[in-house]
This record gives C-alpha cells, sequence and structure tokens, in this order.
C-alpha cells in the first residue's frame, strides 16, 4: 500500500496525540486523515468488536481506507472488569473517578495481575483487518506519577519499577498496547502493498 490516505478515527485528544506519536517513524507513505464525523454506538462484546464499529462508522462517513481502536483495562481479580467499560467504569467518562473506584474494588485484593488491551482495526469495504496488543502489568494500590492519562497512575507495567504515568511519552510508546496493536496493523497495511 503506498501514497495511500488513511482515516484515524478517535474522538480521545489524549489517544489522537499517541497514536500520531507511535505511528510517525512507521507510516511511510501512508498519510494519516483525523476524523470528527459522527461517534457510533460502540456495543460491541469485545475491544475487536468495538474498534471495528469505529472503523466501519469513519468509512461509511468518508469512503476512503479507515483505522480505529479500542481499548481498555482489564483486571483478574474482577474477573477481567472493567474490560470493555474502561471508559464509564464509574459511570461519569471521568478519569480520575474511574481510578477513585477501581482503587477501592481492589483494596485488601492480593491478587493485583492486570493487562491493558488495545484492538486495531482497518476497514476499506473490502477488507476488515483487527490486530491486537496485550500490555502486562499490575493494579498498584495508589496513584503514583502524573503523566499519561486514563488508569495509568494506578498501572504498573510487568517488568518496570514505575507506574506506566511515570513514563515518558516516548518510553511509553515504545512499549504500550496501542503501540503493539498500531504496529502490527501498520505492519500488516505495508505488507499489503
Ligand atoms: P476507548 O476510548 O473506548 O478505547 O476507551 C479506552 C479507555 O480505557 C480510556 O478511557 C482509558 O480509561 C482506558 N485506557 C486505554 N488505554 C489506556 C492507556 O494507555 N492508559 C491509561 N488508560 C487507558
Amino acid at each position: 500500500m503506498t501514497g495511500i490516505q488513511v482515516v484515524l478515527a478517535t474522538h480521545n485528544a489524549h489517544k489522537v496525540e499517541e497514536l500520531r506519536r507511535i505511528l510517525g517513524s512507521r507510516l511511510g507513505e501512508i498519510e494519516l486523515i483525523g476524523y470528527d464525523g459522527p461517534e457510533p454506538v460502540e456495543d460491541g462484546d469485545t475491544f475487536e468488536a468495538n474498534a471495528l464499529i469505529k472503523a466501519r462508522a469513519a468509512y461509511a462517513h468518508t469512503g476512503l481506507p479507515s483505522i480505529a481502536d479500542d481499548s481498555g483495562i482489564s483486571v483478574d481479580a474482577l474477573g477481567g472488569a472493567p474490560g470493555i467499560h474502561s471508559a464509564r467504569f464509574a459511570g461519569t467518562r471521568d478519569d480520575h473517578d474511574n481510578r477513585v473506584l477501581l482503587l477501592e474494588r481492589m483494596i485488601g485484593v492480593a491478587d493485583r495481575a492486570a493487562y491493558f488491551t488495545c484492538a486495531a482495526a482497518f476497514v476499506d469495504g473490502a477488507t476488515e483487518h483487527v490486530e491486537l496488543g496485550i500490555w502486562p502489568g499490575r493494579v498498584l494500590e495508589q496513584e503514583t506519577g502524573d503523566g499519561g492519562f486514563g488508569y495509568d497512575p494506578v498501572f504498573q507495567p510487568e517488568g518496570l519499577p514505575v507506574s506506566s504515568a511515570e513514563l515518558t511519552a516516548d518510553e511509553k510508546n515504545a512499549i504500550s498496547h496501542r503501540a503493539i496493536a498500531f504496529g502490527k496493523l501498520i505492519s500488516w497495511m505495508h505488507s499489503r502493498r
């Protein structure tokens, strides 16, 4: 795939910023175009289904190849919650409220294993393709660090002594669930040339 315009469908300003940084050096001749069309109802049961819903909506609106993602944090001791409901876990769509609720639910819980998932989807009318990225770690006992967004201050990536909110943007973008999923998706798109 060379010299092609691809629509990036996301209304989350933090994610737009992260995705541009993640994809920047690997885009090659793919030109990413921001998308601010109507938001579809994300009523899928999985990250993959919701990423496809967003990419299909962007394709329907623009007629251009479209990519979108869906992501969230899954906590083993909570049976995988909040999972696909991560953005609205506390009912307010507020990142701080979500973190407070998660820390509350985890009080006294010994098994703190958790992981971020990102599903990155491509839709162009003829083809639909999804790649997954998983970033394992644990839920901290308290908020640590002030970088990142969402659950970053309460997530400690496996093998690191800090929360993901203490990583620089470049450090996080080299190893995160979104970096893995979009890295795979961009490789797949280039392989279609
Ligand atoms: P989405 O916009 O439907 O994909 O919802 C993603 C939600 O999951 C966000 O609102 C965040 O709360 C959480 N999330 C996803 N990725 C990250 C991350 O990299 N750091 C922290 N929180 C994240």
